[in-house]
């Protein structure tokens, strides 16, 4: 909810504007996990927030820790029993005091564009998520890492299910209500896209502050035709141009991810097809070994197949993603994937196992 919308929601209360701050500060405190708890209120007015406002439309059907337990998956149940995954990942400090703690959030419960590489992509779409979805999978992991003696959260990643360009209306809402509630800083929040020409040159527009990163993974359009099929509705020509006019309005750096799979897009001609474009977009390079998924044979090139690749980008910012949290399926779409293969997680998106499942 925005400051505005609760400011009105109290006036009709009979309740001082003031107030609607101290909520706000209260609902990302991630001790706090009830209107109930939040003791510097009056009783009366907890039980009217508690009587007219949902806390949290998500809540955690299952959670499972990696790395030493600096990186949690979260599988987050709506209100209509769906499911969709949140990862929460806290990162050592690169200079003293500065811990970063960042959360994967989904946009869709599934995802229409229908990436063969990627699990979420085989399950289709079923529905988009809420704007108070997306940011209460920001509020649920600020609380999962606190309880595991981590956070703050510092930073955003729209990278976890589904397509946030295929539902700005909520992506762009969600992103409001993080910049405006959360101290949560517009730059340390990136959005994630598999390419929506138009739904980028809308971003520019409505939230400038913001890191676009374009998964490209093809740098020619034969190739990304097959990887990401939206490929044929927004071709490269077309998204290049959107990703040039962002670059200019908002004179921030662009990012390119490109998930390296072994024998499909590693070659030397397409490690030069996506150096020139990105030289010619001063893009930043995210290279992300494919995460192996259920029911494909494609995987990650060999080690000499990979530093050839990365080498052929001279010139370029590159950054090869590692890739935390591969112990726990926790590449998009996979905690789920699996959950529902062993059949632990019903339809209504309740666990018929241990709330918690531990990994060590
Ligand atoms: N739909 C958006 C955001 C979610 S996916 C998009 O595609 O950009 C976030 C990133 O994870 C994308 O770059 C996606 O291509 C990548 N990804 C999906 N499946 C993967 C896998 N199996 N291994 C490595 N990266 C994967
Ligand atoms: Fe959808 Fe992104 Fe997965 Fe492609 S990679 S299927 S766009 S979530």
């Amino acid at each position: 909810m925005s400051g505005e919308s609760l400011r009105a929601l109290l006036a009709d209360c009979g309740e001082p504007a003031w107030r609607a701050e101290q909520i706000l500060q209260a609902t990302w405190q991630p001790y706090i996990e009830a209107f109930a708890s939040m003791r510097q209120l009056p009783a009366a007015l907890r039980d009217a927030l508690d009587a007219r406002l949902v806390f949290s439309t998500v809540s955690a059907a299952a959670e499972r820790e990696a790395d030493g337990g600096n990186t949690m998956k979260l599988l987050c149940r709506l209100r209509d029993g769906l499911t969709v995954e949140t990862v929460a990942m806290e990162s050592p400090a690169r200079t003293a005091g500065r811990r970063r703690a960042t959360v994967c959030v989904s946009t869709q419960v599934g995802c229409a564009v229908g990436c063969p590489f990627c699990a979420t992509g085989r399950m289709g779409l079923s529905r988009s998520c809420t704007a108070a979805e997306i940011v209460d999978q920001v509020r649920l992991a600020a609380r999962a890492l606190h309880a595991h003696g981590l956070g703050p959260v510092t930073h955003v990643v729209y990278m976890g299910m589904g397509e946030p360009l295929a539902n700005a209306d909520a992506t762009l809402e969600s992103v409001h209500v993080l910049i405006d509630a959360s101290s949560i800083s517009p730059r340390r929040i990136t959005i994630s896209t598999s390419g929506v020409a138009p739904g980028i040159a809308r971003l520019a527009g409505a939230a400038p502050g913001v890191t676009l990163a374009v998964s490209l993974h093809a740098a020619t359009d034969e190739l990304r035709d097959r990887l990401v099929p939206l490929n044929r509705a927004y071709p490269l020509a077309r998204l290049l141009a959107a990703v040039r006019e962002h670059a200019a309005a908002t004179r921030r750096r662009p990012t390119f991810e490109w998930c390296l799979i072994a024998g499909v897009n590693d070659s030397l001609d397409q490690a030069l097809a996506l150096r020139r474009v990105a030289y010619d977009c001063r893009a930043h390079v995210n290279v992300i070994p494919m995460n192996r998924i259920e029911g494909s044979a494609w995987g990650p090139p060999d080690a000499a197949t990979s530093r050839a690749f990365l080498e052929a980008l001279q010139g370029i910012r590159v950054t090869v993603r590692d890739t935390r949290g591969g112990d726990v399926d926790a590449a998009c779409g996979q905690l789920r994937a699996e959950l529902e293969a062993r059949r632990v997680l019903r339809p209504d998106g309740t666990l018929s196992a241990p709330r918690r499942i531990a990994v060590t």
